[in-house]
């Protein structure tokens, strides 16, 4: 797989007119980049980029380990400092303009690379590997597909001893559920909301015991092969305590149909947005919907496409790209509905990979 993203990686070296690429990833800076690029899971690496070459640095913990895990790069053990290893091979390649992400890199290390390499120009690439991420491969479709479809299989299996239990015991006992079924990990804390904690869009959950006529919100999410899920449904716990709780639910559930249903090539994320939002707000909840309508799916849980109103971070979906739609209704002192989906773009509209039906449902 990391071939094909080293690929792409070096289309944007030659269009940037840069004759390498840095990452510095020890264990102090974030590693998802070099991940992506390698294929490498360990927890402190470098790697260095060129037209012809691609080395992996790491230290005498991980070789073997990225040996077998970065095959597209040449995998060697760096000096200490690592400093003395970059240098030596920037020195031998000749390179004179390199990329790095300067988003990540402290400002000290910066500096320590400009007094090893003074010859060097070093050039803010920041955001590159994060642009090639947006388009994912089949194989990572796959991926989120398979941890969308193990937090499914443990969602079904718990819900029906939501009532009676605690939001804290219920959420353990979902994520232990989804380790059960095939979850390396959690993509993130589960949010259990019941009650008029619903109105808290990412309430911890609680020891208060969930009761018949609660409305649900459970936001949870598995991590396969590193690539996360992100799903949000609200259920009804027994016979509902008034019909608002269906109303409410009603008009997110026809926003979050209304999102989707904009959700194709060429199409702006802003758009998305607004589809949803506007069913909301023509109910007369619309500033009882104050978050984004979504976000990028992947290696993170959340990273770009955002969408949202803000033309700051707009941008047009493209087949590849993985996204949710999450409107939801936070009623202060009254409860709350989210309902999430994440779903891939395809060439003519969107594919669901969260598959739980998100009709009414009592359980
Ligand atoms: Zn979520
Ligand atoms: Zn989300």
């Amino acid at each position: 797989m990391p071939a094909a993203e080293l690929a792409r990686l070096r289309q944007q070296l030659a269009a940037r007119g840069l004759d390498g690429f840095f990452v510095a990833a020890p264990e102090t800076l974030p590693r998802v980049n070099l991940r992506y690029l390698s294929g490498f899971t360990g927890s402190s690496a470098y790697l260095l980029v060129t037209a012809q070459e691609a080395w992996l640095l790491t230290d005498f913990r991980y070789v073997e380990q990225a040996e077998a895990e970065a095959g597209a790069f040449e995998v060697r053990q760096h000096e200490r400092p690592y400093l003395k290893t970059v240098a030596a091979l920037v020195n031998e390649a000749g390179l004179k303009r390199i990329g790095f992400e300067a988003d990540k890199v402290p400002v000290r290390m910066w500096q320590e690379w400009r007094e090893a390499l003074p010859a060097v120009e070093w050039v803010d690439a920041g955001g590159l590997v994060e642009d090639l991420r947006v388009i994912k491969t089949p194989a990572e479709v796959e991926a989120i597909r398979r941890a969308a479809a193990v937090a499914d299989r443990a969602l079904e299996a718990l819900l029906p001893r939501l009532a009676g239990s605690t939001e804290a015991e219920w959420a353990r006992a979902l994520e232990t559920a989804m380790r059960e079924a095939g979850a390396d990990r959690l993509a993130f804390p589960t949010i259990v909301a019941s009650g008029p904690r619903g109105s808290l869009p990412h309430a911890q959950p609680t020891d208060r015991t969930i009761t018949p006529g609660d409305l649900v919100t459970i936001d949870f999410g598995a991590t396969v092969d590193g690539y996360n899920s992100d799903e949000t449904v609200t259920v009804v716990v027994g016979t509902p305590r008034e019909a608002r709780q269906r109303e409410i639910f009603e008009i997110v559930r026809a926003a979050q149909a209304a999102g989707l249903a904009a959700v194709r090539p060429g199409v702006y994320a802003s758009r998305v947005d607004e589809a949803a939002r506007a069913v909301i707000r023509d109910a007369g909840y619309g500033p009882a919907f104050g978050h984004s309508t979504g976000h990028g799916v992947g290696l993170e849980v959340h990273e770009a496409p955002t969408l949202a109103g803000q033309p700051a971070v707009d941008r047009m979906l493209e087949p590849g790209m993985v996204v949710t739609v999450e409107p939801g209704i936070y009623l202060p002192g009254w409860g709350g509905v989210r309902l999430e989906d994440t779903v891939v773009v395809t060439e003519t509209g969107y594919e669901r990979l969260t598959r739980f039906p998100k009709e009414w449902r009592t359980v």
